[in-house]
């Protein structure tokens, strides 16, 4: 029994569609620019996609998250999340969206910084539920409404790496393990969102992603 010098923080994790088990959170990791039309109105013309991390306790689960400290240009990204079962391979899915301190990244990327305080911010990963087995279709429609105003909208099969190919990368990188999250980028569309707006994500047939962004 280990004496700790104080408690301990909880375990992120996630439900599991259909289940009563939680999904624990280990890592999360995600992928820029793995849509053609995304990255090119990134200002890319053809990057290669590349990984950046987010901390485990960035995870929201059903929760609303808080306008965050410091950005006055938060924006969403809706993202497949692929989730890394016991075997270490992917073994569900669900609808994530990559909250991103736009300003904050621009400031960075000029200045050839670290993404960190623009990405891996206090409740920068709102997460659906995870759906265990199969990707129900890859060639599902992907999409974010803000305020039922359709906002981003494309299709799975838009990535120019799929999530095995995804996966494969970041096994040259980090030795994946269970629980480990990857968020596969994000298709064209892009935008502000303001204290108060409701977000709603969708893919396929997974479990929907919905939340309200709650003024500070
Ligand atoms: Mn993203």
């Amino acid at each position: 029994m280990t004496d700790w010098l104080f408690d301990p923080a909880p375990t992120p994790s996630l439900p599991i569609h259909g289940r009563v088990e939680r999904f624990p959170v280990r890592r999360i990791l995600c992928v820029g620019q793995n849509y053609a039309a995304h990255a090119k109105e990134m200002g890319h013309e053809r990057a290669e996609p590349f990984f950046f991390t987010k901390p485990a306790d960035a995870v929201v689960d059903g929760a609303d998250p808080v306008f965050p400290l410091a950005t006055s240009n938060l924006h969403h990204e809706v993202e497949l999340v692929c989730a890394i079962g016991a075997e270490g391979a992917i073994a569900g899915w669900a609808v994530g969206c990559d909250l991103t301190r736009r300003d904050l990244q621009a400031a960075a990327k000029e200045k050839g910084r670290p993404w960190d305080a623009a990405k891996g911010f206090d409740q920068s990963a709102p997460c659906g539920p995870i759906t265990l087995g199969a990707l129900p279709d890859p060639a599902a429609p992907i999409a974010l409404s803000v305020n039922g105003e359709a906002r981003q909208s494309g299709r799975l099969d838009d990535m120019v790496w799929n999530p095995a190919e995804i996966l494969a990368k970041a096994r040259t990188l980090w030795d994946v393990r269970p629980g480990d999250l990857i968020f596969t980028g994000t298709p064209e569309g892009v935008g502000p969102l303001q204290p108060g707006d409701r977000v709603e994500a969708s893919i396929g047939g997974l479990q929907p992603l919905a939340f309200t962004v709650t003024p500070r």
